[in-house]
């Protein structure tokens, strides 16, 4: 008995000893800023990886995480998960924040999965919270960005219109762009409004969200028409990589890597970047 604790304890130091020396060189060969310790050492070790990742998206409004829930700028909480069971319907409908990383975001699949819809879940507390919970509230925080020769509201709010404005200088600077331009006409940014056919708030409702070139877009329910949501269904798009690359490298994802495609609409969500690769 006296031999394995002595034996368990050698192991122990010698762990230590190991740990300590990797410790050693990683400090040594990259040092880390104040800043990143200080993240490191609030949100380590329990925290759920999307919860994680709200806090790298949106640091002006989610400032930590204490059990189970998200700690908010404004001193309340907001449960993380409510560990309910739901239907693919109900992950959209009834979304609490762990729900918004139920599906897929995936930027190499030539074609969405049967109900991969990773960004059409959102939970409307926590967007109302950011955005503004009534059409004048987020109103009232709209600026105005160019837009290839239009100007469309946007909101400031989570660096949503400078990513937006970065977007258009990047399109304008590439070469491809007069082949880019048919794509560009805006076909609405902010419009408070419920989702066709369901009691959830649009992605537009919140200012950070654009629909561009409608008349060379696809929907998946004008492709399909009468399907239901769970229904298998046809797959479509005609939006040009080279966009939807250059919308995505600045926090916007698009819904044409949804299987319930809209490919004219490009919303502000740097939380499904983040969680889905490390190139964001
Ligand atoms: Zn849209």
């Amino acid at each position: 008995m006296n031999r394995i604790v002595t034996l368990s304890l050698l192991m122990f130091c010698l762990l230590s000893v190991q740990c300590s020396a990797e410790k050693g060189q990683n400090d040594s060969n990259k040092p880390l800023e104040n800043d990143t310790l200080v993240t490191e050492t609030t949100i380590e070790p329990q925290i759920p990886a999307g919860a994680k990742t709200l806090l790298k998206a949106y640091p002006d409004f989610i400032k930590g995480y204490e059990e189970d829930s998200l700690l908010l700028a404004d001193g309340t909480r907001m449960v993380y998960d409510d560990g309910r069971e739901k239907s693919f319907e109900q992950k959209l409908d009834d979304a609490d924040p762990e729900d918004m990383f139920a599906f897929v975001y995936d930027q190499s699949a030539e074609e969405p999965d049967y109900l991969q819809d990773a960004g059409r879940s959102r939970c409307e507390a926590l967007f109302k919270m950011m955005y503004g919970n009534s059409e004048g509230a987020v109103r009232q925080k709209l600026i105005s960005v160019e837009w290839f020769g239009e100007r469309v509201l946007f909101t400031p709010v989570n660096g949503a219109a400078d990513s937006l404005r970065a977007v258009a200088a990047d399109i304008a600077s590439h070469p491809d762009f007069a082949k880019l331009r048919p794509y560009l006409k805006s076909s609405g940014s902010f419009y408070w409004r419920k989702v066709r056919g369901a009691n959830r708030q649009s992605a537009h409702s919140y200012g950070m969200t654009i629909d561009v070139g409608v008349a060379l877009s696809d929907y998946w329910l004008w492709k399909n028409p009468g399907k239901k949501e769970t229904d298998k269904i046809v797959y479509a798009n005609r939006m040009p990589k080279t966009l939807v690359e250059i919308f995505e490298r600045h926090g916007f994802i698009w819904g044409g890597r949804w299987y319930h495609y809209d490919t004219m609409h490009f919303e502000f969500r740097p939380e499904i970047l983040l969680y889905s690769t490390s190139a964001f």
